[in-house]
């Protein structure tokens, strides 16, 4: 323990900086690590991307013994062993998808004390051979990641899980954490009392994610509107998630014929298929991938530059998960949401087929604060970390469209008087369509029929056009001066407050998004100028070549985070490759030559320097 270590640093930071290759912790990393060094209990939630596995893999280093790492997913060991392999970790994996002469050489392993680190599925738990094995050898920690699936009450359960509430008693000497980036208070008591955690030392991080840029557009014609966002964003690696498998596949199709490279994910393509594209995605080898909310469990890809949702989520918890996959390295990531109203009837549907009354009353109040979400002018961060029970300090968050100055407020009073006066005027009978063709004065049918020809707000708002005010009735009802009544054939009604200020004299603003904007939006830390942007694609090149020879995805070889310091600093000498984020000694001695080389045949290449030619 701490053989080598350069004066005045502690072990768990020379482990740190040496294995990892990181300067610092990140925040609450250091406090689970070192109550786990002092053998205690951790019950700890952390964010997606907030660096759950070095909290179990560094101690794991410096105590005596295995680590036992339970993970629910095959597909995520596979990747998490390949990370710690690439830094040098003696780490495997026993799950089903291994044949029995690998096991049994796991298990000599396992009896000889060669592994640091063994990722397990709970259900090897229930297995006798298993148990006696651990018996048999000294044990350092038991680490429990995804530890929600133990609770009936998270939203993933596994009956498996349970099995893991014998650790307790049959390791009593043993340290057990516990990791999850989802859990209400009452998963997390629920967690700690199942599995019997002995007085734990509870973390709770915050859910901020403060890489991650929010946005809501209008949605309208959303595949163009796709389209122009890819061109913004080539070459970096994306999900767009849609909510049906048949608009997962026309989205795909329509992308593939527009030249973009994008494969599809949904629990309807056989298993092969499904596993190729995610793997095909993993790996870079193509950047985008268009699914269904059943993808991104299963991977841990670190580069994810976007995620973009083209329909309207169910509940925002979801959401929250699902924009989590992007931006885990910390660099810039952009979250998209695309939001019509229009989406709303086709979630009700299926809400409407929930039998129990009180079930349905849950999910619809949680598709309604989906739409608020999406429709008020409130910071988005805020919104979401209020969700989640946490108050965001800052004014501004710097990084949502809100805060960003991507809406602007403007005057609305007029046109949301015509709307309103339309609505008072044929009795607060009518759903949105309609109500917009009597402003418009449409010549239609229905519209004479009902004589709505002859009231005095018909045509008043003939001058726009039909985007115009839909955009002011979506305006009117975020800020629920009017609000749609019924299921089927919903119509607008006024409430209370409209009723005031349609013959008030107040000032009505609302949200105008600035479409032209939109771009250049991204200038945060992180950004790479042109030049870097050439030095980037190159390392990339280099990071895809050791990977194909190792058969491993790219981000376990180095993040885009550590090839993006390398483009802002060049290194070309050891020491100074050192100093980058996510270099340890492994890394350095197995890929920095080849890294150092590409710097430096780009610094002193002809196409470095500036200009052209
Ligand atoms: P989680 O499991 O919490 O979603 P991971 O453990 O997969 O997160 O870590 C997310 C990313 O953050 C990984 O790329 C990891 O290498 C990186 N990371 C973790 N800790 C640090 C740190 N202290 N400094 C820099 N990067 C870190
Ligand atoms: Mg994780």
């Amino acid at each position: 323990m701490g053989a080598g270590t350069t004066t005045g640093i502690s072990p768990v930071h020379h482990t740190l900086r040496t294995v990892f290759g990181f300067e610092s912790f990140r925040p609450n990393q250091e406090m689970i690590v070192s109550a786990i060094l002092n053998k205690r209990d951790v019950f700890a939630v952390m964010p997606t991307g907030g660096g759950k596995s070095l909290c179990y893999q560094l101690p794991a280093l410096l105590l005596q013994g295995t680590t036992i790492i339970i993970s629910p997913l095959i597909s995520l060991m596979k990747d998490q062993v390949d990370a710690a392999r690439a830094n040098g970790i003696a780490a495997a994996f026993m799950n089903s998808s291994l044949g029995q002469r690998e096991i049994t050489d796991l298990y000599r392993e396992l009896k000889s004390n060669r592994l640091k680190i063994l990722y397990i599925a709970p259900e090897r738990f229930a297995m006798p051979q298993f148990l006696e094995t651990l018996k048999g050898i000294p044990l350092a920690l038991f680490a429990i990641d995804e530890a929600h699936c133990i609770s009936e009450w998270g939203h993933d359960f596994r009956p498996d899980y349970l099995g893991l509430s014998a650790i307790p008693t049959l390791f009593p000497g043993v340290p057990v954490a516990a990791f999850t980036a989802t859990a209400t208070q009452k998963v997390q008591q629920d967690i700690i009392n199942t599995i019997g955690l002995r007085t734990p030392r509870v973390v709770r991080a915050s859910f901020n994610r403060p890489n991650l840029f929010y946005q809501v557009e209008a949605k309208s014609g959303v595949e163009e509107q796709l389209l122009a966002f890819l061109k913004d964003h080539e070459k970096e690696a994306g999900i767009i998630y849609r909510t049906t498998r048949d608009s997962v596949d026309a989205t795909a199709a329509f992308l593939a014929s527009r030249g973009i490279r994008a494969l599809a994910y949904h629990a309807g393509l056989p298993p092969e298929a499904r596993e190729r594209n995610q793997e095909a995605f993993n790996r870079d080898e193509v950047s985008v991938i268009v699914a269904t909310i059943a993808f991104g469990m299963g991977i841990d890809k670190s580069n994810v530059r976007f995620v973009v949702h083209a329909d309207l989520p169910r509940n925002i918890e979801g959401y929250y998960q699902e924009t989590g996959r992007a931006g885990r390295d910390g660099e810039p990531a952009h979250c998209l949401l695309y939001f019509s109203r229009g989406d709303i009837p086709k979630i009700r549907y299926f809400i409407d087929q929930v039998q129990d009354d009180a079930e349905r009353a849950i999910v619809m109040e949680k598709l309604n604060q989906t739409v608020r979400f999406a429709s008020h002018n409130v910071c988005r961060r805020k919104q979401l970390l209020a969700f989640f029970g946490e108050a965001y300090p800052e004014e501004n968050c710097r990084a949502c469209d809100i805060c960003t100055g991507l809406v602007r407020q403007t005057d609305i009073s007029t046109d949301a008087r015509i709307i309103m006066s339309a609505m008072a005027r044929t009795n607060e009978r009518f759903g949105i369509n309609h109500v917009i063709d009597v402003v418009m004065g449409a010549d239609t049918k229905r519209v004479r029929e009902l004589g709505h020809d002859q009231i005095k707000t018909f045509g008043a708002g003939r001058h726009r056009d039909k985007m115009h005010w839909r955009f002011i009735v979506d305006e009117l009802l975020a800020q629920e001066l009017i609000r749609q009544d019924g299921d089927r054939y919903p119509v607008l009604k006024l409430t209370p407050k409209g009723a005031t200020l349609l013959t008030g004299q107040e000032q009505i603003s609302g949200i105008k998004r600035e479409e032209a904007k939109t771009k250049g939006r991204r200038k945060q830390v992180g950004d790479l100028g042109s030049s870097d942007r050439a030095l980037f694609e190159r390392l990339r090149i280099v990071r895809k070549k050791f990977a194909e020879e190792q058969e491993v995805p790219p981000f376990v070889i180095f993040s885009d985070r550590t090839l993006h310091e390398m483009c802002r600093h060049f290194p070309t000498t050891e020491s100074d490759m050192r100093q980058i984020t996510g270099v340890g000694d492994v890394k350095l001695e197995r890929y920095g030559r080849e890294f150092i080389e590409a710097i430096r045949a780009y610094k002193e290449g002809p196409a470095h320097g500036g200009d052209e030619g």
